[in-house]
């Protein structure tokens, strides 16, 4: 579908803390999936749910990305300067009966049954109008039928979103529009082609993928990283006290991402500058060589 569409990717960080290693290899999958196809290549903070941004974070994104030689196209896109988009784009959900609203507390729904990413999948009870007497908190969107697409490092996904998703909330009780929507709504505006990302958000696609149906957009092709992961087998985030990126030596981080993601880099380019490290990253661009799960724990070369 989007074959003939100019390649534009992203990389999308949340402003939640400093870079870790995790991110950079999103980082540098995306920059180099995005030029090694003469793409443009697009950076968005995602500080959409305020709540959870952390002040100061963005900026050091910024220049953590600005020394990895990771330089983005465009002027660098806020979520928090877009909430009149979001607005617009859960305007036309409600408009078409496509949302509804939803009084469930978190403690009526948690016997529900798990979905993948750890949400509970909605037993529906507010679908068919509000109980009487209760407040509507939040809004959801209305799910049925099965997504398919195939990712290009994941292979075939499947998802039915009725039974292992549920009827998912978009705007939320707190009046934040939910990361599913702004996604959505910012990567169509964009005009993004191809959407390179760390594998812990695979099971963000099929809902995704089921607003970009409902709104009419394109939909993107998905590459899904394997997810960094340390040694106790854990997903590196700031829980887990992951190294921020900056503690390291860019280079040395470079040939890091490059071994994780599959790339081979030559120990002839050990010691050689970060300028020559991304040319050859550039020129030996392999997404076929980037494994589905890590083989281990990563470190920096
Ligand atoms: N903001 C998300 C994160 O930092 C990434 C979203 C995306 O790439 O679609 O995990």
């Amino acid at each position: 579908m989007t074959a003939h569409r100019p390649y534009v990717g992203r990389f999308a960080p949340s402003p939640t803390g400093p870079l870790h290693f995790g991110s950079l290899v999103a980082a540098v999958g995306s920059f180099l999936d995005a030029r090694s196809r003469a793409g443009r290549w697009l950076l968005r903070i995602e500080d959409v749910d305020a709540p959870r941004a952390v002040p100061g974070a963005a900026d050091g994104i910024l220049k953590t990305l600005e020394r990895f030689g990771l330089d983005w196209d465009g002027d660098v896109v806020w979520q928090s300067a877009r909430l009149d988009q979001y607005r617009d784009g859960f305007e036309r959900l409600k408009a078409a009966g496509h949302v509804f609203p939803c009084a469930c507390t978190r403690r009526e729904i948690a016997d529900s049954a798990l979905a993948r990413d750890g949400s509970r999948i909605y037993p529906g009870t507010c679908r068919g109008g509000l109980p009487p007497g209760r407040r509507a908190h939040a809004w959801r969107v209305r799910v049925g039928g099965r997504i398919e697409f195939d990712d290009r490092i994941q292979g075939h996904q499947e998802e039915d979103l009725a039974t292992e998703v549920g009827d998912f909330v978009v705007l939320r009780g707190d009046g934040q529009f939910a990361y599913q929507l702004a996604v959505v709504v910012d990567d169509a505006a964009a005009g993004v082609t191809d959407v390179v990302r760390g594998a812990d958000l695979l099971g963000s696609t099929g809902r995704q993928i089921h607003l970009q149906h409902l709104l009419g957009h394109p939909t993107p092709t998905y590459a899904h990283l394997p997810v960094v992961v340390n040694a106790a087998g854990e997903k590196l985030s700031k829980q887990t006290l992951a190294l921020p990126v900056d503690d390291l030596v860019a280079p040395d981080a470079w040939l890091g991402a490059l071994a994780f993601l599959g790339q081979n880099p030559p120990a002839a380019l050990r010691g050689a500058a970060l300028t020559e490290i991304r040319r050859w990253a550039l020129d030996h661009w392999s997404p076929t060589g980037i494994p589905r799960q890590a083989a281990g724990p990563p470190g920096p070369a």
